[in-house]
């Protein structure tokens, strides 16, 4: 009997990794005409500024519309694209429609800083800086309007090669923001090297902020280093007012997260903004 329960075992097992094998295969070649599709766009979480509580930028964040499945989400087939390479071409295509978009609400008024994902794969292509330099061109945007979020990754298979790189879009005036601070292999070498700006505090060490004391430190800490290295931090993931809060009054200069906004299509983001500087300026009176 144990045997048969064995063997039933392994058929099962057998089973259903022949599926998950399946379904990830179906997943690629979907992906691969997800572009020439349309079935990509990008919403825009606002960035808030704690001490004068304006909104100062927004984070480009893509969005899959499959259509049978529905919304899949970027953590489910960004790290496919990383693997089978089509993330450069995925990724040309965020920047040239988050560029594309702050041109415009720019030529409305709205002069916005916008923060654009770019995935290690992406950093480790040869044209890369030419490439988002081009692209700047193209939608005549200042360098200093855009913002490039870079995970700890990207500094580890090829140091040099990173540094070089973010130094010239650096020197270009692009910011760098150093995306998920704390979950990779962080080390102050990097930080040191890399002409860094930013640091983004990553929503595991928000969440839990002012229940886990650990949390606490942590982000205490990772505060104090951008203010020792000279660096803004930016607090993801803000859910609640008491932790704005704790965060504006411990010295963090910058926060996204649902307590704001959630992530918004561009005109749900343009009503978001007025609303939100109305009321600004109604508290103010
Ligand atoms: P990320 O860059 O760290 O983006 C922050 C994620 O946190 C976003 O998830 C955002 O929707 C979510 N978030 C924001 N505020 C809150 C909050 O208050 N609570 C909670 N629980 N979550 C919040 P999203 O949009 O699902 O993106 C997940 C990840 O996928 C991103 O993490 C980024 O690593 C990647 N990604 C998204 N868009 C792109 C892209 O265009 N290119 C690349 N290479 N990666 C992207
Ligand atoms: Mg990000
Ligand atoms: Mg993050
Ligand atoms: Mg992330």
């Amino acid at each position: 009997l144990a045997k048969e329960n064995g063997q039933n075992y392994f058929q099962f097992y057998v089973a259903s990794v022949d599926r998950e094998i399946r379904e990830r295969k179906q997943l690629e070649k979907d992906l691969s005409g997800a572009l020439n599709n349309h079935q990509f766009h990008l919403v825009y979480q606002p960035q808030v500024n704690l001490e004068t509580r304006r909104i100062i930028g927004a984070e480009a964040l893509i969005r899959w519309e499959h259509p049978q499945r529905g919304l899949i989400p970027p953590d489910e087939f960004i790290p496919v694209a990383e693997v089978n390479g089509s993330i450069v071409e995925i990724g040309q295509w965020v920047l040239d429609q988050a560029c594309w978009q702050a041109a415009r609400w720019a030529s409305d008024g709205m002069p916005l800083r916008i923060a654009v994902n770019l995935s290690a794969v992406q950093l480790r292509q040869d044209n890369i800086v030419d490439d988002i330099m081009d692209t700047l061109t193209r939608h005549n945007i200042p360098a200093g309007r855009l913002e490039l979020e870079v995970t700890e990754t990207s500094f580890m298979t090829n140091l040099e090669d990173a540094v070089e790189k973010l130094k010239r879009l650096h020197r270009a005036g692009i910011s760098i923001a150093v995306d998920d601070f704390g979950t990779g292999y962080s080390s102050l070498t990097y930080l040191k090297r890399m002409p860094v700006q930013h640091l983004k505090i990553d929503k595991q060490f928000i969440r839990d902020l002012l229940i886990n004391e650990e949390d606490t430190r942590i982000a205490n800490t990772i505060i104090d280093l951008g203010k020792s290295l000279n660096l803004t931090v930016v607090a993801e993931g803000v859910e609640t007012a008491e932790q704005e809060y704790y965060l504006a009054q411990r010295g963090c200069q910058l926060a996204q997260g649902y307590f704001f906004s959630k992530p918004l299509k561009p005109r749900e983001f343009e009503k978001f903004v007025a609303s939100f500087h109305s009321k600004i300026m109604e508290n103010n009176a």
